[in-house]
């Protein structure tokens, strides 16, 4: 089954003034819609691994075929990494809750720490890529990679995540990826990063 751009939850101007309309009209329906077409066209070469999930995809690498290893890598990891991205966000922000929010105070110490970290990796990421905060066996990390790869590749479990490719805040913040780091806390939404943790905590 081909892989389908998923409609945002929300309407594009909703993180205004954070995230502004104009950016997440091109953002979702040009760029992540490009992911989707192009990880439909780089699967039409390889029918066995029709019916597979990009998580599926993405957590073994090595078993696609390496004449389009590179575009499930880059594009599927755009299409998971972008579906992700859309849902942990939203207009309400404000701050975490629940089993997240002590995970955090606990690991990190408190939340201005642990976006300090994230912002922090999201900032020192050179070019494109993204800043996250994963879950593996050692507990909750923050990195950083670079393009469409994805934590989950590594064994990880992808919680919370922000894109830093320039596609992401040029238009609004132009070079000033610092200023969007720190905005962008204000649209993240808590209730669904909990949600997440809690369903990775049980895998
Ligand atoms: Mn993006």
């Amino acid at each position: 089954m081909a892989f389908e751009l998923p409609a945002l939850t929300y309407a594009y101007e909703a993180l205004e003034p954070h995230v502004d309309a104009q950016t997440m009209h091109i953002h979702h329906d040009k760029h992540h819609q490009a992911y989707v077409d192009n990880s439909n066209a780089a699967l039409a070469k390889a029918p066995e691994l029709a019916g597979k999930t990009a998580e599926e995809l993405l957590k073994d690498l090595s078993s696609v075929p390496e004449a389009i290893r590179t575009a499930v890598r880059n594009n599927v990891g755009g299409h998971y990494n972008h579906s992700i991205f859309w849902s942990i966000m939203g207009p309400n922000g404000g701050q975490p809750t629940g089993a997240i929010a002590e995970a955090i105070k606990s690991t990190f110490g408190d939340q201005a720490q642990f976006q300090e970290k994230f912002n922090d990796a999201g900032l020192k990421q050179f070019g494109s890529g993204w800043a996250w905060l994963a879950l593996g066996a050692g507990g909750l990390q923050v990195l950083s990679t670079a393009n469409q790869d994805s934590p989950i590749s590594q064994g990880l479990q992808p919680i919370l995540m922000n894109d830093v490719w320039e596609h992401a805040y040029y238009l609004k913040y132009q070079n000033r990826r610092a200023e969007y780091l720190k905005s962008w806390w204000s649209v993240v939404n808590w209730a669904e990063v909990n949600k997440r943790y809690e369903l990775a905590l049980k895998k």
